[in-house]
């Protein structure tokens, strides 16, 4: 048997979007989660998987959600005043709004991204600066200090954003106590920046390898992955943000600060998926990342700020993603680099299709007394087949995100508007663990200005090795 972490005591259960994560969220709902099959219900526009539906019991909506319907689907599965959970996995779904009825209707609420309404990811009349994140999240975190109290809103929880929040304080209790800290372990926000900062940790890299791969090529002109398909494209050429780190001397060419707000990110008026970064995983050492951008590139950051009296930033790590995905996925995004054209097909590996390699998904903290250092899960394909069905490892390390984030929403009502960093990070780690394969912690000597091949002209720091733009390899 299974632990049933948590109960819906017979409330509705609305799950929005039924591809990768939402099959793969499937069986560890009904592993983990009490609730009623009867009030279960998944709307997706599409068929493709509704076997898999019909195997489990769940009712299919297949609609659509859209600007001028989604209210009323939405409150027609919800009558007046019952209570439940709504988990927003899909695409093309504006989270914004979605949260805004969530709480309107006294439901809690998860999601994995911060998504919008189509339109806003492509459109080459927008501004690349109307086209980055940072605003929105500003404007979400005025709402949610008004919103203190009602029901439970996660927003942007699964892998990551979600899971690498957890790690990274794991990974600094464990820096702690191999660095001989001695103090106690922070409870609070402040207390946790503070750590950060008494650790002299500079930054971080959200470092990922994905090294899955199929015995079947990717034909030309075929988008694959090893997750949502048009989730990659569609961020991967929003403009590159990241979190910006105290120690920071000079912006990498076409980066911006921002003029209002606590100022702890930039943007680099290039994609994300043409921003390369040197980065460091267990396995194959050093490696390329794209500085694609996330939330948890802007909530770590903001988190993790130390402020002096009039509210200036003492102390701010780095923080960005830099993820190598699977070997089509890299393919794919250079494909379209050259079309420029949406894929016209698309393809997400299944763990079934899947021959070998793993993902492995941490936090690199950099800076530090002992160098860098890299905490994560490495997650194989083959475990993760084992571990629970429908999913590969990446589709295993987001869905028991997801899982530990609606065992805390029901562990903790009335919070409000929180995000992962908010959460308890051990209690979240504990739903997740028995899925993520090995969590490992590495240190490594490593670092942006090691090893060359070449000798052509570069801009480097030696004075520091972990400024940014040391890291930047385009
Ligand atoms: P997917 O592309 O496999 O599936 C998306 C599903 O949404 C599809 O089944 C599609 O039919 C459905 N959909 C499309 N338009 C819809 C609409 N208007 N109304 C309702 N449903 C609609 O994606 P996925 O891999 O399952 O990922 C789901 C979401 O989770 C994506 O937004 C992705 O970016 C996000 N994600 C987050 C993380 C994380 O770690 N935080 C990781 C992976 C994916």
């Amino acid at each position: 048997g299974y632990p049933v972490h948590a109960s819906l005591d017979g409330g509705i259960l609305v799950l929005i979007g039924f591809g990768s994560i939402g099959r793969g969220v499937l069986p560890l709902i009904e592993r983990h989660i009490d609730y009623d099959p009867a009030k279960f219900t998944v709307i997706d526009p599409s068929d493709e998987f509704a076997h898999i539906l019909k195997k489990h019991g769940v009712r299919h909506l297949q609609v659509a959600l859209t600007e001028e319907n989604y209210v009323d689907v939405i409150k027609g599965l919800f009558p007046d005043g019952s209570k439940g959970m709504i988990v927003n996995l899909s695409v093309d779904v504006d989270s914004g709004d979605m949260m805004e009825l969530a709480h309107n209707l006294g439901l809690p609420y998860v999601d994995t991204v911060y998504e919008p309404w189509p339109g806003w990811y492509f459109n080459p009349d927008m501004e690349s600066i109307e086209r980055c994140s940072y605003p929105d999240r500003e404007e979400l975190k005025n709402t949610a200090k008004e919103r203190v109290g009602g029901p439970t809103c996660v927003t942007c929880c699964g892998a990551n954003p979600g899971m690498v929040s957890w790690l990274m304080k794991e990974a600094l209790l464990i820096l702690a106590k191999d660095t001989g800290y001695e103090g106690a372990t922070p409870k609070t926000r402040d207390e946790w920046a503070r750590l950060a900062m008494d650790l002299r940790v500079k930054g971080l890299h959200i470092a990922e390898r994905d090294t899955q791969v199929s015995n079947r090529p990717k034909g030309v002109g075929e988008f694959v992955n090893t997750w949502s398909v048009d989730g990659l494209f569609n961020e991967g050429f929003l403009p590159a943000e990241l979190g910006w780190g105290t120690h920071e001397k000079k912006l990498p060419p076409h980066g911006h600060k921002w003029d209002f707000g606590p100022g702890y990110a930039i943007w680099i008026d290039k994609p994300g998926g043409e921003t390369l970064v040197r980065t460091w995983v267990p396995g194959v050492g050093p490696q390329l990342g794209f500085v694609i951008v996330h939330e948890e590139s802007l909530s770590i950051p903001d988190y993790f700020t130390v402020e002096d009296d009039d509210g200036k930033a003492l102390y701010r790590p780095t923080c960005h993603y830099a993820y190598h995905p699977c070997n089509d996925a890299i393919l794919s995004m250079h494909e379209i680099r050259g079309t420029c054209q949406l894929p016209e097909k698309k393809h997400i590996l299944t763990a079934e299709e899947i021959v070998s390699g793993s993902d492995d998904l941490g936090v690199l903290l950099y800076g530090h007394a002992k160098g860098a250092m890299w905490y994560g899960t490495r997650l194989s394909n083959d475990e993760a087949v084992k571990l629970a069905p429908y999913q590969n490892a990446t589709g295993l390390q987001v869905t028991s995100g997801v899982l530990a984030a609606m065992v805390w929403i029901i562990e903790n009502p009335n919070q409000g508007i929180v995000w992962a960093d908010q959460m308890d990070h051990a209690r979240c780690l504990e739903v997740q663990k028995p899925y993520l394969g090995r969590v490992e912690c590495h240190y490594t000597d490593w670092t942006p200005i090691a090893n060359r091949i070449t000798n052509f002209p570069e801009e480097r720091d030696e004075e520091d090795p972990w400024q940014f733009t040391n890291f930047l390899a385009n």
